[in-house]
């Protein structure tokens, strides 16, 4: 069962007959709203959905915080103008907009309005409450003399959530409501008495003001959060409210605030729902989770389809973590989304996805589930330019019209722009002969056959495909040696991709070759005119240049995290044999380009393993250094050698293949465990 629609269960279970049940959610507008925060309204609105589904009625109820105190100057208010400090203390709502000189919008409305124009793509329907008019227009006054009068029952309350003592005279002292100062707006403010009846007190601020404050008339005064947040449960009847984890801990907020609806307002706490913070992965272009950028759902709506970003949110318990990705990741959610959307459309889901697809669904708005990885592959190629796309589209026979892709075409061109610009493919304008003299002779064969095969034309798709795979196999020593041809292969997509893009690698290179226009690129692979003038002029700065782009940053292209192998037992543990050896010699393979003979100490005997490192390291980074080797595995043999196990690397798109190295200090012949 989906978890939004346990928890409706358990709600309708507590109050069966209640005529509409209230979900809420709320946020302060401090500042951007952080996608994180969007997980209160998403939680909330499941639940709500699912009360729908199970035939009841209910609404979401969505508080505006705004009578909170301003706290902080956020980064992006701190950059943009000085001297925002002077609020703090204030009520947001009391707070200018720090991003115009209209005195009528601010900086609660401001933050408001950015939020709820993001919302409005999600096709949510809520019920706002504005915290400052709610308080302003008296309509608390009745729970809030109520909170003073059994303001020392509050005070037990959360001193027994506390571990501090009490201290002299704090319980007498304690007002569970601080009274905004009409000189300097702040709510700095100290009740120092209050009448029997509660309604009348005197209070003096920090500023110097004194005054006597009539709560059956004033009404410029908020109760304390965990006594605000009970009051509003019981004067809006809520079922249900999420909140972040931070609040759930025990001890916490909701706990707290439980036990004050109960005593002093004589409310049932609604059913309460933790939620785990969201991360952001990727940390590459402009776009960038942490360069300071508050990634609020506007931002992330440049890049997701508003479905996805609920999908993200529905198909995750709320107590577990998940990201979203300004990286690669993006586009294996995309896939994963559209498999479970087509499996929901041909009636091949199973319940769970179905439910998960059900929440996700945006009021009025159609998905066509076009590759996204493949509008990015194809689209950098041709510049986006829609009629090519259209008719790349249809050459590799999905003929995707524009208003297919329309939808994913501005979120892949701004994830490419601002969160992936390595992901890019630009053909370059000149040869890449700094790259093509480092060719070996078998090499630039294949570049050669390349040439000829695209320049005499009239090839299909897979016609294509076929002869790409089957340049390199011409031209290793053994055919049937799988790890050979697929070195091979390999290794001459590589310099065909460094010949087109400078680029270790590319978009699916047949769908590369098809798509784009062979007057565009055949000059880029024939080598068989001297170079040009223009060439002789542009190659070294063109090529440093080119050079300078393709360095691997930090997370960039890092392949999709792999999920966990199925569980084995500690026996099968057990037979695993793992142990440092040194590596004494690093030979070369006659006929392999990318494996070395290593000859290693296991500290019984001599070893020899093979391994394909060879474009990773030189001899003289292994030699003297110790590994991790698997023992016991099976005698292979590779490139005509016969290897006694493996040795231990990281092997990522990001990095290509790392050696695990061991500290000198471990003896040869040690256990790993
Ligand atoms: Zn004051």
């Amino acid at each position: 069962m989906h978890w939004a629609e346990e928890i409706a269960n358990r709600i309708i279970q507590r109050n069966p007959n209640k005529k509409e049940y209230v979900c809420a959610a709320g946020i302060s507008p401090s500042g951007s709203i952080h996608i994180g925060n969007f997980r209160d309204v998403a939680t909330s609105y499941f639940v709500v959905k699912a009360l729908i589904k199970a035939g009841k009625k209910a609404k979401l109820l969505f508080s505006w915080d705004e009578y909170d105190r301003f706290r902080k100057v956020p980064a992006n208010v701190f950059n943009h103008v000085s001297g925002f400090e002077k609020y703090i203390g204030y009520p947001y709502v009391d707070v200018p907009s720090p991003f115009s000189d209209d005195v009528n919008e601010t900086y609660a409305i401001y933050f408001e309005k950015e939020f709820m124009d993001a919302i409005e793509n999600f096709g949510i329907d809520m019920e706002y409450r504005y915290q400052a008019d709610m308080y302003r227009s008296g309509k608390y006054i009745d729970y809030i003399l109520l909170a003073l009068s059994k303001r020392a029952e509050i005070f037990d309350i959360l001193d027994s959530h506390r571990t501090q003592d009490v201290t002299e005279g704090e319980k007498e002292n304690y007002y569970p409501v601080a009274i905004y100062c009409p000189e300097c707006k702040r709510d700095t403010t100290q009740i120092t008495s209050l009448t029997e009846d509660c309604k009348i007190a005197e209070y003096t601020c920090k500023c110097g003001h004194q005054g006597t404050f009539d709560f059956t008339r004033d009404y410029n005064c908020k109760l304390a959060w965990k006594i605000d947040w009970p009051m509003r449960w019981a004067y809006e009847t809520v079922d249900f409210e999420p909140g972040g984890k931070d609040h759930a801990s025990p001890n916490g907020s909701y706990d707290t605030s439980k036990d004050i609806s109960k005593i002093v307002f004589g409310y049932e706490a609604p059913i309460f729902q933790g939620y785990e913070f969201i991360g952001i992965k990727g940390t590459t272009g402009k776009m960038s989770g942490s360069s300071g950028l508050n990634l609020t759902p506007g931002a992330l709506l440049q890049i997701y389809q508003p479905e996805i970003i609920m999908w993200l949110y529905s198909k995750t318990d709320p107590l577990k973590a998940f990201n979203f990705c300004l990286d690669d990741g993006i586009l294996r959610q995309y896939y994963e989304f559209d498999r479970m959307y087509e499996s929901c459309k041909n009636m091949s889901a199973s319940e769970i996805d179905r439910s998960i697809m059900f929440y996700t669904e945006v009021k009025g708005h159609e998905i066509k589930t076009v590759p996204m990885s493949l509008i990015v592959q194809l689209g950098s190629i041709v510049d986006f330019n829609v009629p090519m796309m259209e008719l790349v589209f249809e050459k590799i026979g999905t003929p995707y019209r524009y208003d297919d892709f329309k939808d994913r075409l501005d979120r892949a061109k701004y994830w490419i722009k601002f969160c992936s610009p390595e992901n890019a493919n630009h053909l370059l304008r000149y040869r890449n002969w700094d790259y093509y003299n480092e060719l070996g002779e078998q090499e630039s064969k294949e570049i050669s056959d390349l040439h000829n095969f695209i320049k005499s034309g009239g090839y299909d798709l897979d016609g294509l495909q076929t002869e790409l795979y089957d340049i390199p196999k011409r031209y290793i020593s053994d055919a049937n040696d799988k790890n050979e041809l697929k070195s091979a292969q390999a290794r001459f997509f590589k310099n065909v991709y460094r010949l087109l893009i400078d680029k270790d690698q590319g978009p699916r290179l047949y769908l590369f070759l098809y798509a784009i226009d062979t007057s565009r690129y055949l000059n880029l692979l024939d080598f068989s005119t001297p170079k040009t003038q223009e060439e002789i002029n542009i190659s070294i700065p063109e090529q440093n240049e080119a050079a300078e782009d393709s360095k691997p940053a930090i997370d960039v292209n890092v392949d999709p995290v792999q999920p966990v192998k199925p569980v084995i037992s500690f026996e099968e543990f057990e037979k695993i044999d793992l142990r440092v050896c040194l590596i004494k010699k690093c030979g070369e393979i006659k006929n392999s380009n990318n494996c070395y003979k290593l000859t290693l100490d296991d500290g019984i005997k001599e070893r020899t393993i093979v391994s394909s490192i060879k474009n990773e390291y030189k001899p003289d980074e292994l030699i003297g250094r110790k590994i991790i080797v698997l023992a016991n595995l099976e005698r292979k043999r590779f490139s005509g050698v016969e290897s006694e196990g493996m040795l231990l690397a990281g092997t990522n798109s990001a990095c290509g293949c790392k050696v695990i190295f061991v500290d000198d200090c471990i003896p040869v012949g040690t256990c790993i465990r």
